[in-house]
């Protein structure tokens, strides 16, 4: 390619990768860039892009992002609805750890329509809208990078499991929960700085957290138990040290058991084949409205899986001198926001304008590059947000499994009990069950806050400082 300002290097093709390749691409289309182009290839280590998972959860300010990139004509072309801007509802959360008939104890509003957005859908037009200066490389894993520091431009030189290299500028990982690029960076640090403790930070780490998914078929579950309440709202079925959410999407019910089980042995596997009969083995002893549900999952082995779910410790930072990370690479997290995509997604186009911005310039022998500083910038911008999503999602956990400090078994602020850990034999009382429930949804206020423009804004000062 001829006129090149500037080489961008994304290993990963997920929803962070694309949308990252994406947001330059729209930005840097080469006729509107008389300053050069930015040139954008993707590595992916699978032969094709494609994903695992039914939805990511669309809210305001992901939605933000994907109007920016086109979604609007796009989605509303395949007849999906888009976001609603005003609350909506969400699960009835219900305590079920117990044979007889549970309860429901809070009836969630969202406060935002969050667009639960169909995966495949979401990257197959990420990838529609790649201009002509972005290349995607399959079948491309990367195993590790080097930083050639003795040229003026400071490149890098990635290095791929089928004995091939290639050369950049800008290395961004957005290559997921088990990063090569974050291990390499981190690896490297503690290497260069002697200080081991940065190695904690280039592996993944077990959350402790397993989940069980199998879909229910609803016309089955609807034969054998006419009206059952799973059939028409998603709902949250909740007991101590574990959480059922199930979730109407036509055709069939999406079920994930989540199961809190810190000493699970298996921590080095990520997905392992499980059945109808382990799912409903581990709620044994739960209402029997939520044991009907579970006995009608699919039957087929392949449609019921266990996901070891890791996460990423929180890192000191997201970007060291040309490289940085994005999306789950740099903060996997538990599910439970349903905001693990939206990060990614905000992430990656707040370096993507960045980076197409013309002050993103290499080094060159009379002025100094600007990729570290701005890198600095996104990580300024996105680490402490997409932080405090995760310690938001891994306190919802808690939440649903009775195990968040000061409320239900441990002794809610203003119930009379002494504050023990752990009743086990005593249950909980509705009242208590209720204040976990203002809790519940006192937690999910931060998704209407908008908004990235106003981000985006603040960025921009910054940058035209440089
Ligand atoms: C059970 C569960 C439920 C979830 N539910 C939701 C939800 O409802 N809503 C939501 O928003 N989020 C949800 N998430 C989180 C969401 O899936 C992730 O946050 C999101 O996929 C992160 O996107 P990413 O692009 O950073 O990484 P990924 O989607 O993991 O993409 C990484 C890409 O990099 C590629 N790759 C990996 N290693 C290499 C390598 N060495 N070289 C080249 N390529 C490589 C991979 O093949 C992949 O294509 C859930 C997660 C789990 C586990």
């Amino acid at each position: 390619m001829e006129n090149v300002r500037l080489r961008v290097a994304i290993v990963g093709c997920g929803i962070g990768g694309l949308t990252l390749a994406t947001t330059i691409s729209k930005l840097t289309a080469e006729e509107q860039s008389p300053n050069g182009i930015v040139q954008v290839d993707l590595y992916e280590s699978k032969s094709q892009v494609s994903v695992i998972g039914a939805g990511v959860g669309i809210w305001k300010r992901s939605w933000q992002v994907l109007q920016d990139l086109g979604f609007e004509e796009e989605l509303l072309k395949r007849g999906i609805k888009v976001p609603v801007d005003g609350e909506s509802r969400g699960p009835i959360f219900r305590k079920s750890d117990q044979p007889t008939p549970g309860y429901d104890f809070h009836d969630h509003i969202m406060p935002y329509g969050p667009l639960g957005l169909h995966r495949p859908t979401l990257l197959e037009i990420l990838q529609s809208k790649l201009s002509k200066n972005c290349t995607i490389h399959t079948s491309k894993a990367l195993v590790d990078y080097t930083v050639n520091t003795e040229d003026d431009r400071s490149t890098i030189t990635l290095h791929f499991a089928d004995n091939t290299t290639a050369e950049t500028d800008v290395l961004v990982g957005a290559d997921g929960v088990y990063s090569v690029t974050r291990q390499t960076m981190f690896h490297g640090l503690a290497k260069e700085t002697g200080d081991d403790d940065y190695t904690r930070y280039a592996r993944a780490r077990f959350s402790g957290t397993l989940a069980y998914r199998g879909p229910v078929p609803s016309d089955k579950l609807g034969e054998k138990h006419p009206g059952h309440m799973a059939l028409k709202r998603m709902r949250a079925w909740c007991g101590k040290n574990q959480h059922v959410i199930t979730h109407p999407l036509g055709p069939y019910i999406g079920v994930i058991v989540y199961k809190y089980h810190p000493d699970y042995p298996h921590t080095t596997q990520t997905v392992i084949p499980s059945s109808r009969e382990e799912m409903l083995a581990l709620c044994e002893g739960w209402e029997p409205e939520l044991l009907e549900v579970l006995e009608c999952v699919d039957s087929e082995p392949s449609k019921v899986s266990c996901w070891i779910i890791h996460t990423v410790d929180p890192l000191p930072f997201y970007a060291v001198g040309n490289v940085a990370l994005i999306g789950d690479a740099a903060h996997a997290m538990l599910p439970h926001q349903a905001v693990g995509g939206g990060q990614a997604i905000e992430d990656a186009h707040l370096l993507g304008r960045l980076l197409a911005h013309p002050k993103a310039t290499i080094g060159t022998s009379s002025k100094p590059s600007t990729i570290p500083a701005i890198l600095k910038l996104y990580e300024t911008h996105r680490l402490p947000a997409s932080q405090q999503a995760a310690k938001a999602s891994y306190e919802n956990g808690l939440m649903y499994a009775f195990n968040y400090p000061g409320y239900v078994y441990g002794g809610g602020p203003s119930s009379d009990t002494s504050g023990q850990e752990d009743a086990n034999g005593r249950s909980p009382t509705l009242e208590e069950l209720k204040m976990l429930g203002r809790r519940i949804g006192e937690s999910f206020a931060w998704l209407k806050e908008c908004d990235v423009e106003e981000d985006w804004g603040k960025a921009e000062v910054e940058l035209e400082k440089m």
